[in-house]
């Protein structure tokens, strides 16, 4: 990986572990598929910056779909709320100002495409082959089997579905992520690629 777009993604405030981060960057360049990279979840792009490190190598788009509120547990008195990300003006989250400066700090604007608004409103009109599709939205149970209804099925034969914060023993995390990762082998035509951590990437038979 690029060494500027490392030091990006190493600076940019977010969820994504570096080793794992590497990982999405690796499945990414292995892809032999064509069309757009979708990331559900963008918050302040940690994870976009490595998923464009390896688009701008191999000729490709990164859409990155997020409301920019927060999930359920970045919300005032939850575990992951950041008051820094406050907006004063409405007294809400929002992290699209910080993706917006860690884009255009990495050089990326051209290559991470922002796009603001629901999961499965934007999932609802979008009709394009996906080569690489990463999940790391909502994390509660709705919200996990929604993207993975919704979007999915728009994952080309033979690209990629990546999950984040796939943990096999309850003890370590939360269970929508592991159950859509089992949904994915059992039922929706996927087999396992690459594994890094809570990162699980998974190829389209
Ligand atoms: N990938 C990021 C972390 C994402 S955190 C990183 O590397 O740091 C999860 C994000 O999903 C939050 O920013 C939240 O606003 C977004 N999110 C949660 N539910 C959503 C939904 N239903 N539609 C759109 N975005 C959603
Ligand atoms: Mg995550």
């Amino acid at each position: 990986m690029r060494r500027d777009l490392e030091i990006a993604a190493l600076a940019a405030r977010g969820f994504m572990p570096h080793a794992e981060g590497l990982g999405l960057y690796e499945a990414a360049l292995a892809l032999t598929v064509s069309g757009p990279i979708v990331e559900v979840g963008s918050y302040c792009g940690k994870s976009a910056i490595y998923l464009g490190a390896a688009a701008i190598e191999r000729g490709l788009v990164v859409f990155t779909v997020d409301h920019h509120r927060g999930s359920e547990e970045m919300q005032k008195g939850w575990e992951h709320h950041d008051a820094e990300l406050v907006d004063p003006m409405t007294g809400k989250i929002d992290s699209l100002p910080e993706l917006r400066c860690n884009l255009e700090a990495a050089g990326l604007e051209s290559i991470v495409v922002p796009i603001i608004g629901e999961s499965s409103v934007v999932a609802q009109h979008w009709s394009t082959p996906i080569s690489m599709l990463f999940v790391d939205g909502g994390h509660g149970s709705e919200p996990a089997h929604a993207d993975y209804e919704n979007w999915t099925p728009k994952v080309a034969r033979g690209g990629f579905l990546a999950i984040h914060d796939v943990f096999e023993n309850p003890a370590d995390g939360g269970r929508p992520p592991y159950e859509i990762y089992s949904r994915a082998l059992e039922e929706g035509g996927f087999e396992p690629h690459l594994s890094v951590g809570s990162l699980q990437v998974l190829r389209r038979r």
